[in-house]
């Protein structure tokens, strides 16, 4: 298994937390449950406040499983998956790890 870090960002105006439906589906849809069906295990997630920017760290066996995951989200906004060092495997995600970039 290995870790991954995913980040989602979204343009406001195509935030799915301003739409009631988009928002139940996304939530769904990131149920433990759910998200085990995808051989995917959520480690930590943290959205960045005011920036529409939502950050997982997933566990996974490889990457296309994360990929296909996070295949909704592409139709919202950009996700971006990376497999994380290995050695930081043991580390707690920290809402510090977070660079605002172009915001
Ligand atoms: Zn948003």
């Amino acid at each position: 298994m290995a870790l991954f870090i995913v980040r989602h960002r979204h343009e406001a105006e195509r935030c799915p937390a301003t739409d009631p439906y988009m928002g139940a589906t996304l939530l769904n849809y990131l149920s433990r449950p759910n998200v085990r069906q995808h051989g995917i295990t959520i480690q930590g997630e943290a959205v960045v406040q005011g920036e529409h920017t939502l950050y997982m760290i997933v566990e996974s066996s490889d990457e296309d499983r994360v990929r296909a995951f996070m295949g909704p989200f592409a139709q919202a906004g950009t996700p971006d998956s990376r497999r994380s060092h290995p050695r930081h495997s043991g580390d707690t995600p920290s809402s510090s790890a977070t660079s605002a970039s172009g915001a």
